[in-house]
């Protein structure tokens, strides 16, 4: 399950919540409780790992 960073356009408070699916569009600040959030995207473990491997070359075709 992803966890996303968020920022309130409201009171510009920054949160990070755990979103199921089919949550993503009814998110709202803990703050104010409003629905204009934004979303982050942040450079978390899983985004990071999975484009640095394809990014990065293989030893095993060298030798
Ligand atoms: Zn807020």
């Amino acid at each position: 399950m992803p966890i996303f960073e968020y920022k309130c356009n409201q009171c510009e408070k920054e949160f990070e919540k755990l979103v199921f699916a089919g949550e993503e569009n009814n998110i709202s600040c803990p703050e104010c409780k409003s629905l204009k959030v934004a979303k982050k995207m942040s450079a978390t473990s899983f985004m990071g790992n999975s484009m640095g491997k394809c990014a990065t070359s293989s030893p095993k075709g060298f030798s």
